[in-house]
């Protein structure tokens, strides 16, 4: 019998936010385990409802949303997208320069598909959303990881950034708040990536998902502002700051020297044609989710779910002694670093499988992320504090557990 093989493409690739641990937890709760999933960043099932209105623009018009819409997306969602890069200052947007799609995810593998010649280099960060690492090489690119550094708040290392340019480099990708580490990027840091890829020539990709989740006052500058000469390309979405994420709605903005890339733009919208359009109902509630109250802003103050929870799981981490912990600035995660000389299991992935058994806890290990040592792991702070108070009790008493003496 010939056995059907996949891709070579794919033989390398990893998704391991649901990959086999996840898989693993699943199994248990089949076999009637109850598990904290503290693993993927998918704020309506811990009760963060997405604003009323956005569902009742859906409702409303799903009849109008039968067929197909413009490929680059509904034109009234397109302009709300337009206002809002206006109002945030960025210069030179015009309508066709927003494309919407089925959520981030979808934009970012389109993105690459786009740019990518095989052996192409694509910087990304360490740690990363492993989506932008994975699209990297599912076109046949290779990624080649820059280090945010732990020392400063996780933000990029423009030395280690400008040391791996080569002359196969075509972009960098900036994922700022930053999933998972919590950080929010400084502008001094963002301005040294934006001259680092006009002068080498290569296109700025900034995930922005959580741009509107801020805590203590922090500040979110959109790098988009200050690249001029050469394309920036920024992406949000409804996911995370409008709590809608099975709506699967996202867009993508060009700026910057977009007469630059105009085969490039070509190509991108040659790819957004082949997928026809992106999910219709969902176009129907951009303009509300921009333009109507932001209730995230309830969430993230200090007297906010978001907030408390962050940063109960914050403090109670930096607690355990051989656990230290950056504070996180935005997005929905703690990253915290395990000193492994003082426990008993060899690395994160241990760790994590372990924790699931026995504590029935489930989080993502730091190599999931691309992270360079095997000493990291990932907390998506979306339960109650009620819930995650449990939770974090469990990892607590799972590190006593096995804390070498
Ligand atoms: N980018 C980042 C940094 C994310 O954390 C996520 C989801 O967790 C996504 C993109 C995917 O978002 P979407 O739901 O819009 O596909």
């Amino acid at each position: 019998m010939n056995e059907i093989l996949k891709s070579q493409r794919l033989n390398n690739l990893k998704y391991d936010i649901r990959g086999p641990v996840y898989e693993r937890s699943l199994e248990l709760e089949s076999q009637g385990y109850k598990i904290i999933n503290l693993n993927i960043g998918n704020p309506a099932p811990f009760g963060f409802d997405a604003p009323d209105e956005i569902v009742h623009d859906i409702i409303l018009n799903i009849r109008n949303a039968q067929g197909y819409s413009d490929s680059r997306g509904l034109f009234a969602a397109r302009k709300a997208v337009m206002h809002y890069t206006q109002n945030l200052g960025i210069p030179n947007i015009s309508i066709n320069d927003i494309f919407i799609g089925n959520g981030v995810s979808e934009l970012i593998i389109l993105s690459m598909q786009a740019l990518i010649n095989e052996g192409d280099e694509v910087l990304v960060p360490s740690p990363d959303y492993p989506l932008w690492t994975t699209s990297v090489a599912l076109c046949g690119g290779k990624p080649v990881h820059y280090v945010c550094d732990e020392e400063s708040d996780w933000n990029p290392d423009l030395a280690d950034i400008e040391s791996k340019i080569t002359s196969r480099t075509r972009a960098i990708v900036v994922i700022n708040p930053n999933n998972p580490t919590g950080a929010v990027y400084d502008k001094a840091i963002l301005e040294g990536i934006a001259r680092i890829a006009e002068k080498h020539k290569i296109i700025v990709f900034s995930d922005e998902i959580y741009d509107k989740i801020l805590y203590n006052g922090a500040i979110h500058y959109p790098i988009s502002k200050m690249v001029h000469e050469t394309l920036c390309i920024t992406m949000g979405g409804l996911s995370k700051n409008y709590r809608a994420a099975g709506f699967r709605g996202g867009w993508l903005i060009l700026s910057g020297a977009k007469h630059k890339a105009k085969s490039y733009i070509e190509g991108l919208t040659l790819l957004a044609s082949m997928r026809l359009c992106a999910n219709v109902p969902t176009q129907y509630a951009i303009q509300t989710a921009l333009g109507g109250y932001q209730s995230i802003n309830d969430l993230i103050m200090p007297s906010g779910r978001l907030y408390k929870q962050l940063m109960l799981t914050y403090e109670r981490m930096v607690a355990i002694p051989g656990i230290s912990c950056v504070k996180p600035k935005g997005s929905l995660y703690v990253f915290p670093k395990i000193d492994l000389s003082q426990f008993t299991f060899a690395d994160d992935n241990q760790f994590v499988y372990d924790l699931l058994s026995e504590q029935k806890v489930l989080v993502v290990a730091g190599q999931g992320f691309n992270y360079k040592t095997p000493d990291h792991f990932r907390i998506v702070c979306l339960p109650t504090v009620d819930e995650l108070t449990i939770a974090l009790d469990r990892i607590e008493v799972f590190l006593e557990n096995h804390r070498r003496l």
